[in-house]
């Protein structure tokens, strides 16, 4: 479908509307998926051109996928065609009567209005399963902290000070030891032959630790902002836009886009169970100036990890000074009346992880 569009579109004709019926004598698989995978296809197909014809900056000409890239399709339930059965751990859909053998994660009820199964790179095949559902409220604990400030740091991947003090919270050293291995799977990745067996092999495991680190980090992610959400009212974060300029190429593959995606979690958590989110400016100087008496150090240098304040002498840790002048920050936010129930449902107990947390935090210093 997309080769006739995009070889009329070349040739100025008049794009056909092409169903993909007229394909199935040419292709008999084409019978052998059920027909709202193919027409799922279709309507894709035709947004893409309708997306680009209507707004041609930002949507590019749709083109053919890799074979090695994610796959995907996506199928309507209709009659009851697509069914899950919670006991057995059984996905059913069309044509697949005898059902798929799934690792659930989790149980919803709720008319299921499609299901996307999606075959990742590495290999690993999932099911979205799209429901229509009541808008359920979800628990929300009360904060014990008023405010928090977090300083996001190299050496440290954040410095946290809330109502109790000071604590930081170190990068996941598992991360680190999975990025060495990705460094030598790279290389013996790039080392094979191209199209040989030996370098599809190669590619698999190196595309597997790829979504392996990204999953773990995700994970860290999402379970140090929850813990912090829960626990405070107010959360303020710096611009890290400045910080992001600074990074060193070693530094950048240790952090990567973990800071972006951490205060993109905390944004909508804080939605979610009704916290205020705040992001001081960029030209808030969070780490030059005395969380005491308010001397601002110009002269202060990137390297300078601790320094003394001239005004009073107080004896700072830089990451802890910032993260105590964003903490006053959010103290200085009126109260802020925490909601009673968050917008979203989240996951059931059922859903939980079994393994455990594997959230590192560094021991609680005293506030200064
Ligand atoms: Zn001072």
């Amino acid at each position: 479908m997309l080769n006739e569009k995009l070889h009329a579109y070349k040739k100025k004709e008049r794009m056909q509307r092409i169903t993909p019926t007229k394909y199935k004598d040419e292709f008999p698989f084409l019978r052998e998926v059920d027909s709202f995978a193919l027409c799922n296809v279709q309507l894709q197909l035709e947004k893409a051109f309708k997306d680009h014809f209507r707004n041609r900056k930002q949507f590019n000409l749709p083109k053919f996928k890799k074979k090695r890239d994610k796959q995907s399709y996506t199928t309507n339930n209709v009659h009851n065609s697509i069914r899950v059965d919670f006991e057995k751990g059984l996905l059913y859909l069309p044509k697949l009567r005898e059902g798929v053998k799934i690792e659930l994660h989790r149980r919803f009820d709720g008319k299921i209005k499609s299901v996307t199964v999606s075959r990742t790179n590495d290999g690993k095949y999932f099911a979205s399963i799209l429901i229509e559902t009541e808008n359920r409220r979800n628990k929300v604990v009360e904060p014990k902290s008023k405010a928090c400030g977090i300083d996001l740091g190299l050496e440290h991947f954040a410095t946290v000070t809330n109502d109790f003090g000071s604590y930081k919270v170190e990068h996941p050293k598992y991360l680190r030891r999975c990025e060495e291995r990705l460094k030598r799977l790279q290389k013996s990745f790039s080392k094979k032959q191209k199209g040989s067996k030996n370098s599809e092999k190669a590619r698999l495991r190196l595309a597997r630790q790829h979504a392996y680190i990204s999953n773990a980090r995700s994970d860290f992610l999402h379970k140090l902002s929850k813990a912090i959400i829960d626990e405070n009212q107010v959360v303020v974060v710096e611009d890290i836009g400045v910080k992001g300029l600074l990074k060193t190429r070693l530094a950048k593959s240790v952090s990567d886009s973990g800071w972006a995606k951490f205060l993109s979690y905390l944004k909508y958590k804080a939605e979610w169970y009704g916290r205020t989110f705040i992001q001081v400016d960029r030209f808030f100087p969070s780490s030059k100036v005395c969380h005491r008496c308010g001397h601002k150090k110009e002269d202060l240098a990137l390297n300078d990890r601790t320094w003394c304040c001239p005004g009073c002498g107080e004896n700072h840790d830089r990451d802890v000074n910032a993260s105590i002048n964003l903490y006053l920050v959010g103290l200085g936010r009126p109260e802020v009346k925490p909601v009673e129930r968050a917008l979203v449902d989240d996951r059931s107990p059922h859903g939980l992880p079994k393994k455990p947390s594997r959230v590192e935090t560094g021991s609680s210093t005293a506030k200064g």
